[in-house]
């Protein structure tokens, strides 16, 4: 028989909706901490024991290993958010845990879940109807959004410079097409922003030229060197000269294909895997630029910023398979010691790079996941021209919308869509909770800022107090979608009943 989870069922104290409850709760309460300019950073520890440090909801919830099958719905709100927006990740998940709580206390009223479900969605559109009305266009706020995203994260110290380098990219190119290249061991304020691509490699030897003007770009996701015989496989020659020749004849078939490579056109070699030293060897003499183990993602980034296709087997690489860029150079920096690869020129000028800098590497990979947001965000932003003020004000701008709708609805639909309303307001609770602010004198204050019909009100989080400023703004986008993302999973797991685990197929006697 298959597991079920229900009070009807016998033998069970807690009811699939109760459980449910629990679980998306749980799931909220364990990324509570980190909302908002103030939030604390967890620290995530893998099986392998690496450590993580982070700030970033999408992040926690992607390293905890969460088994249970609500659990990860809510966490799949949290996903969306972050595919869709980049950012927000937090809040979806804040407020669909909230929902479900306030679900709890309807339950309880003995209000029917598909009663619930209707106010929820009547309430939801009217917010999202309010949230529009809210937007206000961007494009001087750009820097600020880049701001706003990466406050809280460890990026806020150099927020500046790095804002900037957001705004260079995410104006100028899709977020995919933004190379984030991160490297420790240098102070953040030296990161900077380029044109084309970086990738973090250097020439396979010394001899190899630094800068290749003109260059036409050869890349391989396969190893450059001679098929070998496959390992446990022995040779016997019964005449030294037989073996001489065995190894002259492989050394040619090396020349050979290092030859084809440079005939076809090629100037720049850059290789996933290994390079035969002998292949290398004629690369060297002839003034051609290799280098080899890049990254799959690196070879990608330079395979579209170049026009050029990515080879299997090399002997068939063709001149048409070659990428160009007016120059590639390797350059060296004074504080860090390896040095990096730049394309520059490249025809497909819509890609970017930024190099991230930090002085140690988590700080480095944490900079680098905020920038991956803030450059995402402030894309969105420009793209969509539309911001609302953050810091909790469009939540609980539409939380009073909403409780003024609530009156019209009538019936038991009306005390869901209140308790909806409630719920909006669980974002600026939280953002004034983890500043240190008493949630319930901050809430207070923010709605009488708003009910005085400054609509774009917000909790100061470093100043702890109500600002009407424009400093902290955020992509209509992301509030829409957190918004409609949580009420449509709260809705989802309220229609469930029953917890239906299928059982091992053993178990069944199969
Ligand atoms: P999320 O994963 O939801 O983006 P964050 O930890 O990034 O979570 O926090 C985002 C929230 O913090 C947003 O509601 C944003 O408006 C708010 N916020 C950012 N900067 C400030 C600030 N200076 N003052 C108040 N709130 C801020
Ligand atoms: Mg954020």
């Amino acid at each position: 028989m298959a597991e079920v989870t229900d009070a009807k069922q016998e033998g069970r104290k807690v009811t699939a909706q109760e459980v449910n409850i629990i679980a998306a709760k749980e799931i909220a309460n364990l990324v509570r901490s980190t909302l908002g300019p103030m939030g604390m950073d967890k620290m995530l520890v893998g099986n392998d024991g690496s450590i993580t440090v982070t700030n970033d909801g999408a992040t926690i919830l992607r390293e905890v290993n969460i088994t249970h099958p609500t659990a990860r719905m809510i966490i799949q709100v949290a996903k969306a958010q972050e595919a869709e927006c980049y950012d927000g990740t937090t809040s979806s998940v804040i407020f669909a845990g909230e929902l479900m709580k306030q679900t709890e206390e309807l339950l309880g009223k003995g209000i029917h879940p598909t009663m619930i479900v209707r106010g929820f969605k009547q309430a939801a559109k009217k917010a999202l109807e309010h949230l529009s009305t809210l937007a206000y266009e961007t494009e001087d706020t750009l820097r600020e959004v880049a701001l706003t995203a990466m406050t809280g994260k460890s990026a806020e110290d150099d927020g500046d410079h790095l804002a900037n380098l957001c705004v260079e990219a995410a104006t100028r190119s899709k977020p995919t097409d933004v190379n984030i290249v991160v490297r420790p061991g240098a102070p953040v304020s030296e990161s900077f922003f380029a044109d084309g691509c970086i990738v973090d490699k250097s020439k396979m030897t010394h001899a190899m030229p630094d800068t290749v003007v003109g260059a036409k770009i050869a890349l391989f996701d396969c190893e450059l060197s001679v098929a070998e015989l496959g390992q446990g496989v022995n040779m016997s020659f019964n005449d030294p000269a037989l073996a001489q020749q065995y190894i002259a004849e492989r050394k040619n078939a090396l020349n050979d294909l290092a030859e084809s490579i440079i005939q076809a056109g090629a100037n720049v070699v850059l290789c996933l895997k290994d390079i035969d030293p002998v292949i290398a060897e004629v690369f060297t003499r002839a003034g051609v630029y290799a280098s080899r183990r890049v990254a799959a993602s690196d070879l990608e980034s330079v395979a579209i910023a170049t026009n050029a296709a990515i080879v299997s087997n090399p002997e068939d690489l063709e001149p048409a398979d070659l990428g160009s860029c007016e120059s590639v150079e390797e350059k060296k920096f004074d504080l860090s010691p390896r040095p990096l690869l730049f394309f520059h020129g490249v025809p497909n000028d819509e890609v970017s790079s930024i190099m991230v800098f930090a002085p140690t590497e988590h700080l480095a990979f944490e900079i680098g996941r905020a920038l991956d947001d803030a450059v995402g965000v402030v894309h969105i932003a420009h793209k969509d021209n539309a911001v609302v003020a953050g810091g909790g004000s469009a939540y609980m701008s539409m939380s009073l919308v909403v409780k003024d709708f609530a009156a019209s609805v009538g019936g038991r639909a009306q005390l869901a869509v209140e308790a909806y309303a409630e719920a909006l307001e669980v974002i600026p609770a939280t953002l004034a909770e983890n500043c240190g602010l008493s949630p319930i004198d901050s809430l207070l204050k923010l709605r009488v800022a708003h009910a005085n019909g400054n609509i774009h009100a917000y909790i100061d989080a470093f100043e702890g107090e109500i600002s009407e400023k424009t400093d902290v703004v955020e992509p209509m986008r992301v509030v829409r979608t957190a918004v409609q993302g949580a009420t449509d999973t709260a809705c989802m797991i309220l229609r469930i009943d029953n917890i239906v685990t299928a059982k091992e197929p053993d178990e069944f006697g199969v």
